[in-house]
């Protein structure tokens, strides 16, 4: 038997490629050469799996994917206090170079925009030298996201610091306001240099399930960014990944984003994938339009919208026997908030006594952080009522079991 995954992504990338609208970007001279028809697919699972198809080695610049990962590295290493002093994080509804900057404070809206993403590679490379090393810092960072040595691509660099005028006046009027600190020439070269950053769809897709993962890269297993910081990324992602598009993509699309104008676009769904798309041909948000129609197709085949859940209507009490010896509480599946709020108010009906209560835990697959200081915090209650707590628990599912005040229940190893 063969997983039907790559199946799906083929018949997925001949949907996109019947798809002809839009046209290459044409404002950095060497990507209006581009070959308009390129097209591949990849997603990569939190688990370490990676499905690829189409031109899925065919390497182009990063361009504005850089920028959710370029901002994930100046949070881990400045933290989010001297990162947010400089950059917002509301989306601007602007396009993507834009020059514009928030009033009052004159710091840019986000850092998907332009100007947000020099401050911040400008923030991450501060103490580099000169260009060439802090392009050496960001490549070094992304390769490990990617989990392969990524290089730049030296003509695209040069094509686009030939045409980099727009660029080079978000610098200039970010230096104004003292947002940046350093020489806007020096930042805007390394800041190209960090867009000419090569990639193929398979290593986007992989960069993008690592920020699924909590920052762990799932091929490597190593820890990149914080679980925090993967979460801040992947909410500005959502609010600004699609510029002056981010609301309808939100509401259409539901999975956080983030394009740039070689062509690529990629997607991360928190706990389960990164996917990735490569298809130069924009619309005039300056966004891949095959890229566009992936990702509506994924998230309306595979329920891959952020903001579809599910609601579990199965009970995580599995049984519970009650009289005047004691009783014994059986919890299966996984206990998350609303589970175990259901829990303690069963437990709210068990009078106070002496009577002993046993939790068995042996069905449990799962608990959430905040299931386990709930069931604990009952526990704690029920002890203080007079009750002695058991508990049953041979896979470990509530390891230390600390009802808050240095005590802890009664180990029952059979049942
Ligand atoms: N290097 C490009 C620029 O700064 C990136 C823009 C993009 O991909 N949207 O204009």
């Amino acid at each position: 038997m063969q997983t039907p995954v790559p199946d799906y992504l083929q018949e997925l990338l001949e949907d996109i490629m019947s798809d002809r609208r839009g046209h290459v970007a044409d404002y950095i001279p060497v990507l209006a050469e581009a070959e308009p028809d390129q097209c591949a697919v990849a997603l990569s699972t939190v688990h370490g799996s990676t499905y690829s198809v189409g031109d899925d080695d065919v390497q182009f610049s990063v361009q504005s994917i850089s920028k959710p990962f370029v901002y994930a590295a100046a949070l881990e290493a400045m933290g989010g206090d001297a990162v947010d002093g400089k950059v917002g994080v509301e989306p601007s509804g602007e396009a993507f170079n834009e020059l514009s900057l928030e009033t009052g404070t004159h710091r840019p809206k986000n850092a998907m925009i332009n100007a947000g993403a020099i401050t911040v590679h400008s923030l991450f490379t501060a103490a580099s030298g000169d260009h060439s090393e802090r392009a050496a810092a960001v490549t070094r960072f992304l390769s490990r996201l990617a989990g392969r040595d990524l290089c730049l691509d030296e003509e695209v660099f040069h094509s686009e610091l030939q045409t980099a005028h727009r660029n080079l006046a978000i610098a200039h009027m970010l230096r104004t306001y003292d947002v940046l600190a350093e020489d806007p020439h020096d930042v805007v070269r390394g800041y190209t240099a960090q867009c000419s950053v090569a990639v193929t769809v398979k290593d986007l897709s992989m960069m993008a399930a690592t920020l699924a993962n909590r920052g762990r890269q799932p091929r490597t297993g190593e820890q990149v960014v914080s679980p925090w910081v993967a979460r801040r990324t992947l909410s500005v992602m959502a609010a600004a990944g699609m510029y002056d598009g981010a609301g309808s993509w939100l509401t259409s699309v539901g999975i956080p984003a983030k394009s740039g104008v070689s062509g690529g676009l990629i997607g991360a769904l928190p706990g389960q994938v990164g996917a990735a798309v490569f298809s130069p041909r924009l619309d005039v948000q300056g966004n891949s339009s095959r890229g566009i129609r992936a990702f509506s197709r994924l998230s309306a085949d595979m329920g891959m919208h952020l903001f579809e859940s599910e609601v579990r209507t199965d009970s995580v009490i599995h049984g519970w026997s009650q009289d005047s010896d004691g009783a014994t509480v059986r919890l299966q599946d996984e206990l998350r908030f609303t589970g175990a709020e259901v829990l303690l108010n069963r437990l709210e009906g068990i009078p106070a006594g002496s009577a002993p209560v046993l939790f068995d835990l042996s069905n449990l697959h799962a608990v959430t952080d905040v299931g386990r200081r709930m069931l604990l915090e009952g526990m704690r209650r029920l002890r203080l009522d007079g009750h002695s707590i058991h508990l049953h628990d041979p896979q470990g599912r509530l390891p230390e079991p600390d009802m808050g005040d240095g005590t802890f229940p009664e180990l029952v190893e059979e049942r």
